[in-house]
């Protein structure tokens, strides 16, 4: 089963969800808690997922 990833371009912490959808949710959830001070909007977090997630294999 393959999940997709993303590494946070903030602190490079990845980030992996079973779809696109969720990861956007996960890296929403990550700025907030990591880092409030970062303005990331919806457009700005699926824009992110779209240029940069990536698909891993469950090791
Ligand atoms: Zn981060």
């Amino acid at each position: 089963m393959t999940k997709r990833v993303i590494e946070c371009n903030i602190c490079g912490e990845p980030l992996s969800a079973a779809t696109d959808e969720e990861l956007l949710g996960q890296v929403q959830r990550h700025i907030e808690a990591e880092h409030p001070e970062e303005e990331l909007d919806e457009e700005e977090a699926r824009e992110m997922i779209s240029r940069e997630a990536y698909d891993a294999g469950d090791a």
